[in-house]
C-alpha cells in the first residue's frame, strides 16, 4: 500500500506527539508506532521535568547539566534547552497537562541527583502518564493528524540523498510505502537490547540503525546510562524504576549491615559505580533502599505508582527496605542533529531519545530528557514549518 502525507512521524512518545501538535494544522501528519499508542517510555516517566526556576538559576542549572555530562555537552544546545524550558512548561500546561502545586498554588518542585536545587516539576510519581494521556487526547482531536499503531518502520525512503518517507510493516504484516515531504524519527532508545532495562522491550534503536544504514551521522552511541535504583526483581520483563526523587525526598541506600554507604544524590553514573562496588564487595545482586525516615502516608501519597509496583512484587516500602540495583535506562547518544533537530540528511529530523543534540554530554542529568524532548521537538516542527513555507513561496 502507498500513502502520501506532508510529514510522517515515527514514534508516539512525548517527542513524536509534541512534534505532531506543533506542526501547522494545514499539514497532513501521520504518526506511526511500533506498539500500542501508549506503549512508550515517555509514559513511564516518574520523576518529572526539570525547568529553570528563574534567571538567577541559569548558571547553576547550566553547571549542573555540564557537571553530570562530564563537560562533554554541546554548550549551545544546553543553553537553548534551559532558555526555552519555561515556555516548554507553559506549552504543556496550555495543552492541559497538570503538575503538582503546593497549598499556595505554586509549582511543587522536587529534587533529583545532580541538581543543586529543587527545580523538577512533577505530577505525583506518574508525570509521564499525565503528559502522554493529555497530549494523545489533544493530537487525536486534530483533523490533520492520523495514527497507525502496531506499524513498524523498517526503512527510510531516500531519493538523491534526501529523505522522502519511510517503509513500514503494519499489524497484519502488510508493507506500506509512506511518502512524505518531511520525516521525523522519534523512535526512543535502545533498552530492548539489554537484559535488564527500565524500557519497554520494543525500543531497540531502530531509528539509529536505519539512519546509519543510509550513511546518516550518529554520535556517542556508546554513551548509555544506567539508573542506580531499579527494583531487583529478576522475573520482570521490564525493570521497575524507583525514581531518583525518592532519594531526593530522603530515602537512603543501605548495605547488607543496614548502614548507609554513599551520598544518595550523586550523579547517576557515579552512584551506579558506588552501588556496583558495594554489591561486588558483598557478593550480592542488590543493595537496599530504605524509606524508614519518611512518613508512611506521605510516601504513599507522593509515590503511589512505585508503592503499588513494589507491593505487587511482595515489598511494602513503608515497612521494609526494598532491593535495588543499577539497570539500563537511557541513551545519551543517537542520531546526530543540529539545534533544530535536523540530521545530516535533508528533510530527515530526529527528536527525543533517538537523537543526539548534545545536551546530555556523557551522562544525562535527571529529568532533563522530557524537557529536551519538548524543546527540540517544537524546534523541529518550527523548522519544518519554515521549510514548508519556503517551498510554497518558491524560496526554498
Ligand atoms: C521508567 C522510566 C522513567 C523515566 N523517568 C523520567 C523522568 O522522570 N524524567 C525525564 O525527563 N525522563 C525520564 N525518563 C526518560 C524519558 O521518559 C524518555 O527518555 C523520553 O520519554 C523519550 O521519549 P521519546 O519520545 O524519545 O521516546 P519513547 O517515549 O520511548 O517513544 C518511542 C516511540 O517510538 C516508537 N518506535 C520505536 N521503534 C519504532 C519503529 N521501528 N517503528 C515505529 N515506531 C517505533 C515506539 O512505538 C514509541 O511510540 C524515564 C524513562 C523510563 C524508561
Amino acid at each position: 500500500m502507498r500513502l502520501s502525507v506532508d510529514v510522517v512521524i515515527v514514534g508516539c512518545g512525548v517527542s513524536g506527539l509534541v512534534a505532531a501538535l506543533s506542526l501547522p494544522e494545514q499539514l497532513r501528519v501521520l504518526v506511526i508506532a511500533k506498539g500500542g499508542l501508549e506503549e512508550s517510555n515517555s509514559i513511564l516517566a516518574q520523576g518529572g521535568m526539570s525547568v529553570l526556576l528563574d534567571e538567577t538559576d541559569e548558571d547553576d542549572y547550566f553547571a549542573d547539566t555540564l557537571e553530570a555530562g562530564h563537560g562533554e555537552n554541546r554548550e549551545c544546545t544546553v543553553r537553548i534547552m534551559i532558555g526555552e524550558s519555561r515556555s516548554a512548561l507553559d506549552y504543556l500546561r496550555e495543552l492541559g497537562v497538570e503538575f503538582d502545586t503546593d497549598s499556595q498554588g505554586q509549582l511543587d518542585y522536587t529534587r533529583e541527583g545532580g541538581h543543586r536545587k529543587r527545580r523538577i516539576c512533577h505530577f505525583k510519581d506518574y508525570t509521564g502518564r499525565e503528559i502522554i494521556t493529555k497530549l494523545l487526547q489533544r493530537a487525536q482531536q486534530r483533523d490533520n493528524v492520523t495514527f497507525m499503531d502496531h506499524t513498524t518502520m523498517v526503512d527510510i525512503l531516500e531519493s538523491s540523498g534526501t529523505c522522502v518517507g519511510v517503509r513500514a510493516v503494519d499489524g497484519q504484516g502488510d508493507e506500506l510505502e509512506i511518502e512524505s515531504g518531511w520525516t521525523i524519527l522519534a523512535t526512543g532508545g535502545v533498552g530492548g537490547l539489554f537484559e535488564q532495562s527500565t524500557s519497554f522491550p520494543i525500543m531497540t534503536g531502530d531509528g539509529c540503525r536505519i539512519a546509519r544504514e543510509h550513511g546518516v551521522r550518529l554520535e556517542n552511541m556508546d554513551y548509555v546510562q544506567f539508573h542506580p535504583t531499579g527494583l531487583y526483581s529478576p522475573g520482570d520483563v521490564r525493570a521497575v524504576l524507583v525514581s531518583e526523587s525518592t532519594r531526593g525526598e530522603g530515602a537512603v541506600l543501605l548495605d547488607a549491615k543496614g548502614e548507609r554507604f554513599t551520598d544518595e544524590l550523586l550523579p547517576r553514573d557515579v552512584l551506579c559505580e558506588e552501588i556496583r562496588r558495594k554489591m561486588e564487595e558483598e557478593g550480592s545482586s542488590y543493595v537496599r533502599l530504605s524509606f524508614e525516615g519518611l512518613d508512611a502516608d506521605a510516601v504513599k501519597a507522593r509515590f503511589p505508582g512505585i508503592y503499588e509496583s513494589c507491593l505487587e512484587r511482595g515489598y511494602d516500602m513503608t515497612r521494609e527496605p526494598i532491593p535495588v540495583c543499577p539497570v539500563q535506562h537511557y541513551l545519551m547518544g543517537g542520531i546526530h542533529v543540529d539545534e533544530n533537530s535536523l540530521t545530516t540528511m535533508p528533510r530527515l529530523f530526529a527528536v527525543g531519545e533517538t537523537s543526539c543534540n548534545g545536551v546530555h554530554g556523557a551522562n544525562r542529568l535527571a529529568s532533563n530528557s522530557l524537557l529536551e524532548s519538548v524543546v527540540f521537538s517544537r524546534r523541529a516542527a518550527a523548522e519544518i514549518t519554515r521549510q514548508h513555507a519556503a517551498c510554497q513561496t518558491g524560496t526554498a
